[in-house]
């Protein structure tokens, strides 16, 4: 685990230089708004493609779970769509599903052999996560990845695209 680091940016993660960007996506896989538009908007429509495909072979993405596809046009060599859960309150599964997210991403990155990879604050848009519970589930949930697993990650960037997950994450990492 001490080779892998842990960095955390403000900033837009369609800008990100690194093997796998990953996108907020929903049940459909056929795109929305906040970050998941953001990403189809810069990469183009190669991603939508792939993930259309994906979507008439195993009829979407369920919650918790994550894809990979090409990441198109953008910087990052591709990107992997997670589905986080929608906040109910907390008793719906939230915390789990949201750290399957996290936990499925990397095995997937890991499986793709691939070096770097950048998250964005997973459910804390229009999903309504409470941002300080889900900066806590994204962080743990890595720290237990790389404390249960042998990864060929080197790089984990959290991107937060706002001040106040930028500090709750600053926080939370320096701890
Ligand atoms: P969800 O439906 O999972 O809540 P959203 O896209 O609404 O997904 O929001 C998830 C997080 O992504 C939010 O914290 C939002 O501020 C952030 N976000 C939106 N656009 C970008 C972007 N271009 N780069 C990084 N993060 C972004």
């Amino acid at each position: 685990m001490e080779q892998v680091k842990l960095n955390v940016i403000k900033g837009d993660i369609t800008k990100q230089e690194v093997d796998a960007i990953v996108n907020a996506a929903n049940n459909s896989l056929l795109g929305g708004g906040g970050v998941d538009g953001a990403i189809h908007r810069a990469g183009g429509p190669a991603i939508l493609e792939e993930c259309k495909q994906i979507s008439a072979n195993q009829g979407g993405c369920p919650t918790g779970e994550a894809v990979i596809t090409t990441a198109g046009n953008l910087p990052a060599k591709y990107v992997i769509h997670t589905v986080g859960p929608v906040w109910h309150g907390g008793n719906q599964h939230e915390p789990e599903l949201l750290a399957n997210c996290y936990r499925n991403s990397l095995h997937l990155a890991t499986e793709k052999q691939l070096k770097s990879i950048a998250f964005p604050n997973i459910s804390t848009g229009v999903y309504g996560y409470p941002k300080y519970k889900a900066a806590e589930i994204a962080v743990g949930a890595t720290k237990e990845f790389l404390q249960q697993h042998d990864t060929s990650l080197q790089s984990i960037t959290f991107v937060c695209f706002d001040d106040e997950n930028y500090e709750l994450y600053s926080r939370i990492l320096d701890e």
